[in-house]
C-alpha cells in the first residue's frame, strides 16, 4: 500500500508534530465577481450577499476593493483575527492537544482590498508565536506582482511559510463560462506560475461535477494544473446550496449533481495522475447544514464520505 501525501503527513513531515488550519472570515471581505467589478452574482454555486438584501440597518453595508482609501474596518478585522484565532487555537489546544497552526484565510477573495490593509491582517496573524504558516484564499485576478513581491518578502523575514490558495475549478474555459467564473483559466495558470516563480507555496482547488463537464474532463484538468508546479490541491464535489444561481439551475432541471460513485471513481483517478510530491489538502465535501439542496451525499458525515474514499483508494493500493 502506498501513502498519498495528505496534508497531516506534510504537516508531521515539516513541523514535526501535529499542525492544525484555523480559518479566518473577516467582515468587509468581498470578490470582484461578486461587487460588479468583473461580474455580479458570483460563481453560480457561491453563496453570497448578492442574493440577499445588502443593506444593514437601513445603510448599504461596506465591503473592501483594492481602491479603498482608508479601510474603516480594520480595526474590526484585526480583533475578528484575534478572537477566531484564539478562541479556535483553545479548543484545539485543549481538546487535541495541538500546538501549531496555520492562520487560513478563507472567505471570498482575501486579497481583495488594499496592500496596506493586507499587510496588517496578515502579519497579526503572523505574529502569534504557534502560527507556523498563514494561508490565503484568493483568485486569480485578485493578485499582482507587488503583492507577491510582498509576500515573498514575508516569508523571508519572518522566515513562515506564506501559501496562496487558488480557486482554479476547472481548466476549461467553455465550463468556468457556464459557473459564470468571470475568469479564464489562462489567468489562473499566469498568477499561479507568478507566485511560483515567487517562491510562494500554491494550492488549486479544483471542483468536480460542474456543469457539463465529463470525468475526463475533470481529471484532465488536475493533470493540466499539476504541471504548474502546484504544491497542493483540494478536490471537492459541486454541490447545490440555497440563494444561489446554481439552486436556479437546479430547480429548472438544468443541473444534475454527480453521484458520489461518480466523484470517488474520479477523485481515485485524479489521484494516480497526480505527481506524488503533491500534497492532497481536502478530498470531501464540506457542507452539514439546512442550506444543502442536493447532493444528499454530501450533507453527509465526513467520516462517512472519508470511509468511502478511502474505501476506493485503498482497493487501487493507496492509502488516503
Ligand atoms: S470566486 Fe469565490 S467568492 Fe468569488 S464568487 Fe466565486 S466562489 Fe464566490
Amino acid at each position: 500500500m502506498k501513502d498519498i501525501l495528505t496534508f497531516g503527513r506534510y504537516l508531521t513531515r515539516r513541523y514535526g508534530e501535529r499542525v492544525y488550519k484555523i480559518s479566518l472570515n473577516l467582515s468587509g471581505f468581498t470578490c470582484p465577481n461578486i461587487d460588479g467589478r468583473v461580474a455580479r452574482g458570483g460563481c453560480t454555486y457561491c453563496d453570497n450577499e448578492s442574493f440577499s438584501p445588502n443593506l444593514s440597518g437601513g445603510k448599504k453595508r461596506f465591503f473592501l476593493s483594492p481602491d479603498t482609501v482608508d479601510n474603516p474596518l480594520l480595526e474590526q478585522q484585526l480583533r475578528e483575527i484575534t478572537v477566531q484565532y484564539e478562541g479556535s487555537k483553545q479548543h484545539f489546544t485543549r481538546d487535541y492537544g495541538v500546538r501549531k497552526y496555520i492562520a487560513y484565510f478563507q472567505s471570498f477573495s482575501n486579497t481583495y482590498a488594499p496592500l496596506e490593509t493586507l499587510k496588517a491582517l496578515y502579519e497579526k496573524a503572523l505574529a502569534y508565536e504557534d502560527v507556523v504558516a498563514i494561508s490565503i484564499g484568493t483568485r486569480a485576478d485578485c493578485v499582482d506582482d507587488a503583492l507577491f513581491e510582498y509576500l515573498a518578502a514575508l516569508q523571508e523575514r519572518t522566515g513562515k511559510d506564506v501559501w496562496v490558495e487558488f480557486g482554479v475549478q476547472s481548466v476549461f474555459d467553455e465550463t468556468l463560462q457556464k459557473i459564470n467564473r468571470g475568469e479564464s483559466y489562462a489567468q489562473s495558470e499566469a498568477a499561479i506560475t507568478k507566485a511560483k516563480k515567487a517562491g510562494l507555496n500554491v494550492c488549486a482547488h479544483m471542483i468536480f461535477g460542474l456543469i457539463g463537464e465529463t470525468p475526463e474532463m475533470m481529471v484532465a484538468s488536475t493533470k493540466k494544473v499539476a504541471e504548474l508546479g502546484i504544491d497542493a490541491i483540494k478536490f471537492h464535489p459541486c454541490y447545490v446550496v440555497k440563494n444561489t444561481i446554481l439552486a436556479n439551475e437546479y430547480a429548472a432541471g438544468k443541473f444534475t449533481p454527480i453521484s458520489q460513485e461518480s466523484y470517488v471513481e474520479t477523485l481515485v483517478q485524479a489521484i494516480k495522475v497526480l505527481p506524488e510530491d503533491v500534497v492532497v489538502q481536502r478530498v470531501s465535501a464540506g457542507i452539514a447544514n439546512e442550506t444543502l439542496i442536493a447532493p444528499a451525499w454530501c450533507g453527509e458525515s465526513k467520516n462517512r464520505q472519508m470511509a468511502v474514499i478511502k474505501k476506493a483508494l485503498a482497493a487501487q493500493g493507496l492509502r488516503y
